[in-house]
């Protein structure tokens, strides 16, 4: 995290990859070291053109060149002269966004596997502060965006206070194999995913339940929560988040955050179903996009899910090495459709997220290029999400 002081908003993306945490492959890595290595001998070559003599050779000693003797210490030093190109990494681990007020309020949307990292610095950060709290804001209940949970180092310390808010599907899958809200794991759910149950977890954990769900989809009572209604503002100091519901297979929220004017919307898991039709999700699938352009218009920064292009969406293609299947009705947009929307909705900066655990580093290099060069309009850039950057807002 840079040290420099915040402003008013600051938005670091931990996880930007969507259904699996993914690691480049061998060939990936070795292709990525192949074009650094030519990058610097590129370089190394442009440097010794300078000590050539008029006859083009070489004018001067490698002990020149270095200045001084040759060891691993003047190698270094000499290597350190040039910039190779830093890879960009995408994603890698699943969502996790952190916002942090200038008024040190701590806000997480979404605890996927990048939460593990965030929790590391959060730790860092708060070092020997006495006490701790931490505002988690969940989408929705989906492995992607809860696994980071039990290994947040955030819920080993006692000092801690995490105060989580979300849809009761997305509690509830917190609470069912951890049990942290309603202090017991079912028996049948005792040890299943994972070792890890709210007695060995020292923090404390309340929980704030945003809209109802209705009562064939809530699954037994409510939890002991905090009620809230979906659009309808929840206020942290000067900071203001707007909780709303998104198009995805599982209940599923967005949220809109402002601070003195600056606007971030978090919208992962959103399926703006792209062919017309009049059947009634197609329906839900439009209000809730109208929604979300209704809020996000103007807004600064857009964090949007954009997991597949049209063609692989409609089955025409196949991401990667995985087979053209269509992909309607799995939850997530099109990156082109994004781009579109960005536009239309005059967003100020758009961060195309949720990527494809099947597509390629190569082709989330290529996506990202054509994205911004073609999405970029007057005062509008899109762009691939990627892990570990920041916006100042
Ligand atoms: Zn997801
Ligand atoms: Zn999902």
């Amino acid at each position: 995290m840079s040290e420099s002081p915040i402003q008013n908003l600051r938005v670091h993306i931990y996880g930007a990859q969507g259904s699996g945490s993914v690691f480049p492959s061998r060939a990936e890595r070795l292709a990525l070291l192949r074009h650094a290595n030519q990058e610097l001998v590129a370089c190394i070559i442009q440097d010794l053109s300078r000590h050539l003599d008029p006859q083009g050779r070489l004018s001067g000693t490698i002990e020149d060149i270095l200045e001084g003797p040759i060891s691993p210490r003047t190698i270094a030093r000499y290597a350190g002269r040039f910039d190779v190109t830093e890879p960009r990494v995408y994603g890698g681990w699943t969502t996790c966004v952190r916002v942090t007020t200038a008024d040190g309020f701590e806000i997480v949307l979404d605890c996927g596997s990048g939460f593990r990292i965030c929790a590391r610095d959060l730790q860092a950060q708060w070092a020997e502060l006495p006490e701790r709290h931490l505002h988690l804001f969940g989408s929705h209940s989906h492995l992607d965006h809860t696994e980071g949970f039990d290994q947040a180092a955030v819920c080993f310390d006692p000092r801690n206070h995490l105060h989580i808010y979300g849809n009761r599907q997305f509690l509830r899958a917190l609470d069912y194999n951890l049990g942290i809200f309603s202090r017991q794991v079912a028996r049948a759910a005792q040890g299943v995913q994972t070792p890890i149950h709210f007695g060995l977890m020292p923090a404390t954990f309340a929980s704030y339940e945003i809209g109802a769900l209705p009562a064939a989809e809530a699954d037994g009572p409510p939890l002991k929560s905090v009620a809230l209604r979906a659009e309808e503002a929840i206020h942290l100091g000067a900071t203001t988040i707007l909780p709303f519901e998104v198009f995805h297979p599982a209940p599923c929220l967005a949220y809109r955050i402002e601070r003195e004017g600056r606007v971030f919307v978090f919208c992962t898991d959103h399926e703006w179903r792209r062919e017309a039709g009049e059947d009634a999700e197609w329906r839900r699938s439009q209000v809730a996009e109208d929604r979300l352009i209704a809020y996000a218009t103007g807004a600064d920064l857009l964090y949007r899910d954009g997991q597949y292009l049209r063609a692989e969406y409609e089955g025409l293609k196949g991401i990667g090495d995985s087979g053209a299947v269509p992909r309607i009705g799995w939850g997530h947009s099109c990156i082109e459709d994004v781009v579109e929307m960005a536009r239309k909705a005059r967003i100020h900066r758009t961060l195309i997220g949720h990527h494809d655990p099947n597509r390629s580093w190569s082709e989330l290099n290529w996506l990202d290029e054509s994205i911004s060069r073609h999405g970029a309009t007057d005062g509008c850039s899109v762009e691939l999400a990627r892990a570990e950057t920041e916006f100042d807002l």
